[in-house]
């Protein structure tokens, strides 16, 4: 199967697309092997398809989705429950803290991968564009 949107051939049975690859931490060509040696370091290579991953580098760009995300999601539900339930700081502190590390947490490596994967899509680097294999 080809990908359309670089052209490139990939396996077949892969026809998700690249943001649900790297949605889902997973190989941006074949969508099957995990993306992540680790919580957030990249595979040397594709345990599938055999991508080689080790030029993969996303930069703060996951940080700055999540900062984001979190910001649109947390603010406003700290200004509602404020207004609306007038609780206790200690409630706050309690609450909000948690809310944004394990929002944190949980989103960075999607993140990460939505990344990788639109930078596999596009063939783009840190230097420019990129040959894979
Ligand atoms: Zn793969």
């Amino acid at each position: 199967m080809t990908d359309p949107g670089s052209g490139r051939e990939e396996p077949a049975g892969t026809s998700s697309s690249a943001v649900m690859k790297g949605l889902r931490c997973r190989c941006p060509r074949c969508g099957i092997g995990p993306l992540f040696g680790s919580y957030l370091t990249v595979a040397d290579r594709c345990s599938h398809c055999g991508l080689d991953l080790s030029k993969q580098d996303s930069g703060d760009g996951p940080a700055i989705f999540v900062i984001f995300i979190l910001g649109i999601v947390i603010v406003p539900a700290m200004l509602l429950v404020e207004v609306k339930l007038e609780p206790p700081i200690w409630v706050h502190f309690a609450v909000w803290p948690v809310a944004v590390i394990g929002g944190a947490l949980a989103l960075l490596p999607p993140m990460k991968g939505l990344m990788i994967a639109m930078q596999y899509k596009t063939e783009a680097s840190e230097g420019g564009r990129v040959d894979y294999d």
